[in-house]
């Protein structure tokens, strides 16, 4: 699950978009295939003219970067002093989404270039630019007559009626960024709320360092015949995992039982940053943490989060107790007299019973997945849905990051250009290691009529090719590349009125259904047969192989999602009301009714838990998001995937609001979905 939040703009979740000169230059498009194929071609490129990153030309240096910011600061001070002195009304919700879009002009860009530069003095440069727009971030937020402006505008009920709903709902979005600071409080209160945010910067922090701390024990603990399993540092054994795919029994349990250990410090970490963001949101006027993080979304409150949750246990019940029965047979075959099937064993053995009941080894599927192969199959997919091709478009000089990233224009058949994909896909030591959607600029429309194109960038981590072979994906490569396709095509066909909700800035429990949803295309026959072809041979992927392939991921598909219900719900019952018991007592609890595995004594899974940061009171998303994705999937698209009316259907309901339509009224009114309530 990634789409890429800047933490450091969470304040007034204000997004950014960059200026790019998309100039009306000549291009030449070539087969998005045969593009992804070949290797890169080292283009000489002294004489031609260096255009900047992503076109901006001041960012053909360093120096740039402060140029684009100091811009950016001086529009922010008129956007700021036109919101403050103009009536309320329509321009009021403009001016905050140009302000947004002009304060943060290089911020999603450099946020982007920070972590992705091979170029160190780049990845400095962008990080001060950064740092420095956070701190004018920080001041808007505490400045209370722009907060004022906005709040006459929603406290004014006949002007309210009189707007759009994607404006009204904009408007709204921008008081709730407003509202954690504390603003709209007396004088005493909002300084209470300043501290409490500083306060969980830092906790946040604290949390998420030691959630990756490794664990040591003195090696004398430890059977000698072990030690080489794990890190040695002296006369300690440095535990930084749980070795999950382990197959000595002894050495997963060792990880487990050492990686899990309680940590006091971490404990008391835990516990103060949960009792803040209780606190904060308490004062700024809810009735939980949970409460305040789930308005907006797809779910509104934390009530309906548990009943989904309940729903799906109940749901799943006899499928799990089947899937732990299978653990269990298999783990008595490898150790008949300690045959209890522990926490440790739970990712091993699945994976042991996939391996076994199916011949799904990697290297079987991927000659028929040469990456070009794939961009072709998503090329041809996004035709035949939504009359979309994509076409790969040669970046001019100094346009990207490195040589081997490769820039597609999104085309649609009558309505021309809609925005542009960068694909940084393969691997380099010095990018992370994560998938990751990024937007550098949302879609807007302009005053002139126009609209501003939206610009992401998809990153993978894939082996380069080969001068005698092509990139070969694996089935979870495959997979991968059409979920983060499924984020770029919510940005590129996303039509909203302001870049506040351009395509994946939408709730989060909603902003997966597009990416999930490209799972099942490329999960099914129909969809694979049209690309699959064995690089060297251009024979087609049997279609036996396919299935076995699909009926391998359904082994022990419930009791992994179960793991997944338990997480969630201890999230929920964590940001929830506080409880007078400590977190493990929480944790135990929940995973007696949530799970199926016993909890283990002095453990505390929950320190290694760093998704409550990003997602605090939110890691149920996914979940959702899976449950609308396979909603939209069978009323749409499970008869015929290719089908262009529903794929039309799909487009105009869903995809074309991004965030600026409430997410429960997309999925009810389109699609005929409702959750308990
Ligand atoms: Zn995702």
């Amino acid at each position: 699950m990634s789409v890429y939040n800047p933490l450091l703009l969470r304040l007034l979740r204000v997004r950014s978009r960059a200026v790019l000169r998309l100039g009306r230059k000549v291009t030449t498009w070539s087969p998005v295939g045969a593009a992804f194929n070949a290797q890169a071609v080292r283009r000489p490129e002294l004489f031609n003219k260096n255009v900047g990153l992503f076109g901006v030309p001041e960012l053909s240096s360093t120096e740039g970067f402060e140029v684009v910011q100091k811009r950016a600061l001086q529009e922010t001070e008129q956007l700021v002093e036109k919101a403050c002195s103009t009536p309320p009304g329509a321009v009021t919700v403009e001016t905050f989404d140009k302000l947004s879009d002009s304060l943060c002009r290089v911020a999603d860009l450099a946020d982007f270039i920070k972590v992705a530069h091979p170029d160190p003095q780049y990845r400095e440069a962008a990080e001060k630019t950064c740092i420095n727009i956070g701190t004018t971030v920080e001041k808007l937020n505490t400045n209370v007559e722009l907060c004022k402006s906005l709040k006459d505008l929603l406290d004014n009920k006949e002007l309210m009626a009189k707007l759009d709903p994607e404006t009204r709902r904009v408007a709204e979005l921008f008081m709730f960024d407003f509202e954690i600071s504390g603003i709209h409080l007396d004088k005493k209160q909002r300084k209470e709320a300043v501290n409490l945010n500083v306060q969980l910067l830092d906790l946040n922090n604290q949390f998420l360092m030691g959630c990756h701390m490794p664990n040591r024990i003195d090696k004398k603990a430890l059977p000698k015949h072990i030690h080489q399993h794990f890190t040695n540092e002296g006369s300690y054994i440095q535990i930084g995992g749980l070795h999950a795919d382990a197959p000595d029994d002894l050495v997963r349990e060792i990880a487990y039982r050492i990686f899990l250990y309680p940590n006091e410090e971490m404990m008391g970490t835990l516990e103060e940053l949960l009792s803040c963001r209780n606190k904060l949101a308490k004062l700024v006027g809810y009735e939980s943490f949970a409460h305040r993080a789930l308005k907006g979304t797809m779910a509104k409150n934390p009530d309906t989060v548990m009943n989904f949750l309940q729903l799906l246990t109940d749901k799943l019940k006899d499928r799990t107790e089947k899937d732990f029965e299978m653990m269990k047979d298999m783990k008595t075959k490898f150790n008949p007299r300690n045959p209890a099937v522990m926490p440790w064993d739970h990712p091993y053995l699945s994976g042991v019973i996939r391996a076994e009941r199916f011949n799904i080894e990697p290297s079987l599927y991927s000659p028929y997945f040469s990456l070009g192969a794939c961009m072709e199959g998503l090329n041809s997919l996004f035709t035949q849905l939504f009359g979309v091709s994509l076409l790969s478009e040669q970046p001019s000089a100094g346009e990207v990051w490195n040589e081997d990233v490769r820039k597609l224009a999104v085309v649609h058949e009558t309505e021309g250009l809609m925005g542009y994909i960068y694909c940084d896909f393969f691997y380099r030591p010095d990018k992370p290691h994560q998938d990751c959607h990024f937007t550098i600029r949302g879609g807007r429309l302009l005053d002139d009529g126009q609209y501003q194109l939206p610009v992401v960038v998809l990153m993978l981590n894939l082996p380069s090719p080969t001068r005698s072979a092509p990139t070969l994906l694996t089935p979870a490569m495959m997979e991968n590349l059409f979920h983060e396709m499924g984020h770029a095509m919510h940005s590129m066909l996303g039509r909203t009125r302001y870049q506040h909700v351009t395509g994946t800035r939408c709730a989060t429990d909603f902003a997966e259904v597009p990416s999930i949803l490209m799972e099942y295309f490329a999960a099914d026959y129909r969809v694979i047969n049209q690309f699959a072809r064995h690089y060297q041979t251009g024979q087609p992927l049997p279609q036996s192989m396919v299935a076995r392939l699909c009926e391998s991921k359904k082994v022990c598909g419930a009791a992994d999602t179960q793991l997944q219900i338990f997480y969630a719900i201890l999230d929920q019952v964590y940001h929830g009301k506080p409880q007078s018991r400590s977190t493990t007592d929480i944790l135990m609890d929940m995973q007696q009714k949530y799970y199926g595995l016993p909890y283990v004594p002095n453990t505390a899974w929950q320190l290694r838990f760093s998704h409550l940061i990003g997602y605090g009171a939110k890691y149920y998303s996914y979940l959702m998001s899976r449950a609308v994705a396979s909603m939209v999937w069978r009323q749409c698209f499970h008869k015929d995937p290719l089908n262009r009316e529903n794929g039309e259907r799909y487009r105009r309901e869903m995809l074309a609001h991004g965030g600026g339509k409430e997410p429960m009224l997309m999925v009810e009114g389109g699609f005929s979905f409702t959750l308990p309530h």
